[in-house]
């Protein structure tokens, strides 16, 4: 049996080598290292897939995140929503931009921002939203672009781990996640279900006064070379990282299809388990599972993860540490607030490997040592 890794990177270069070889030789013989050809290539295919106007690619999601912030205007102290149940880096643009990031609750079975806490937490502070479409399925758009039009908030995506995932809206309309709200981000991280070879992000939006904003604050406020109108900062894709990525791009979907194997393997040998909860779709959302997490109900996490190294079988949580107990928001003195979901989500998720080179044999292995363990 090949190795078993949380993400397998390597096999599936291996898998797309000729086509990745000759890209990346292609810019290396170019030598339009930055802004080439690939870039372009990329952006245009890339808003094409996600339907979206406008696309500017930069230098990581982070990044993206931080130039949709800037983008919006919002000045020191405006209250962004966010979970707290997410990645630091989505929380963490919102405080080096001297915003105050407001926690609020997830949804316990979806894991996603909850539309009713988003409701309770809106102060005359309030100025944007950013849900986190977490580990590959859908925030309650429809819910929350209600919300932000009845208060007038702007709504950033986080699509960093759900590239890909469509939302059905109640009058049958279906958009990709990151189109939907006033501005989407995503990321490249190789990790990603669209991963690069390194860092890379991307924001999408289909207004076109921000899009042309976030092109310059993406390049240093300039939209003629050196003449700089606003202070920006420097975030480019560089064109390996793109031509990798335009590859990549039309496998996407089939990457996507390949997760969704691997989850429904996992469901159907996990279904009815007393001690698990499999992960739960919304007939709102598809589910690209960036991640395959499990809610473990009256079983020692610790000694699952241990167990599980102990066959070469990895495991991860995501995430130890919820964003409003993070030592770096201490000044916003949030170590009482009242979380009880996301306190019991960082204490009983786990994630097991998923990705697109997965095999039966392996997938075999794993669940039968998952449910070793939980049956012993
Ligand atoms: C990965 C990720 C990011 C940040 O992306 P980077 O490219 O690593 O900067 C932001 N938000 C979420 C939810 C992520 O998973």
């Amino acid at each position: 049996m090949r190795s078993i890794q949380m993400v397998d990177t390597k096999s599936q270069y291996l898998a797309i080598k000729p086509a990745i070889d000759a890209a990346i030789h292609e810019v290396l013989d170019s030598a339009a290292y930055i802004n080439g050809k690939a870039v372009q290539e990329f952006t245009l295919a890339l808003g094409n897939y996600m339907k979206v106007k406008y696309t500017i690619p930069c230098a990581n999601g982070t990044d993206a995140l931080q130039i949709a912030m800037m983008a919006l205007g919002l000045q020191p102290g405006d209250e962004v929503i966010t979970p707290s149940f997410t990645y630091i880096a989505t929380t963490e643009v919102v405080a080096l931009l001297k915003l105050t990031p407001v926690f609020v609750e997830v949804d316990p079975q979806t894991f996603c921002i909850s539309a009713e806490a988003i409701r309770n937490a809106i102060t005359p502070r309030t100025k944007a939203i950013v849900p986190v479409h977490l580990y590959g399925h859908a925030a309650p758009m429809e819910a929350i672009m209600q919300i932000a039009q009845e208060f007038n908030l702007y709504v950033i995506e986080d699509n960093a781990q759900a590239i890909g995932c469509d939302y059905h809206f109640s009058d049958g309309t279906t958009q990709k996640t990151g189109t939907i709200g006033t501005i989407g981000t995503t990321s490249f991280y190789p990790s990603k279900n669209l991963g690069a070879y390194g860092d890379g992000g991307a924001i999408f939006t289909n207004d076109e006064m921000l899009a042309h904003k976030m092109r310059m604050i993406a390049n240093h406020g300039q939209q003629k070379r050196y003449y700089h109108e606003l202070v920006g900062c420097n975030s480019r894709l560089d064109s390996i990282q793109a031509a990798i990525l335009n590859i990549k791009l039309a496998k996407l979907d089939e990457y996507n299809r390949a997760r969704q194997a691997v989850a429904a393997f996992y469901n159907q040998q996990f279904a009815g388990h007393s001690k698990i909860v499999t992960p739960f779709v919304a007939d709102y959302s598809s589910h690209v599972y960036h991640q395959y997490t499990l809610q473990l109900n009256g079983v020692d996490r610790d000694a699952l993860a241990q167990y599980l190294g102990g066959v070469n079988i990895p495991s991860m949580i995501y995430y130890p540490v919820p964003g409003h107990l993070q030592p770096m928001f201490a000044s916003f003195k949030l170590e009482h607030l009242d979380m009880p979901v996301t306190d019991a989500l960082t204490n009983s998720v786990i994630s097991l490997p998923i990705h697109t080179e997965m095999d039966e044999e392996q997938l075999n292995y794993i669940c039968s040592h998952v449910l070793n363990f939980l049956n012993q």
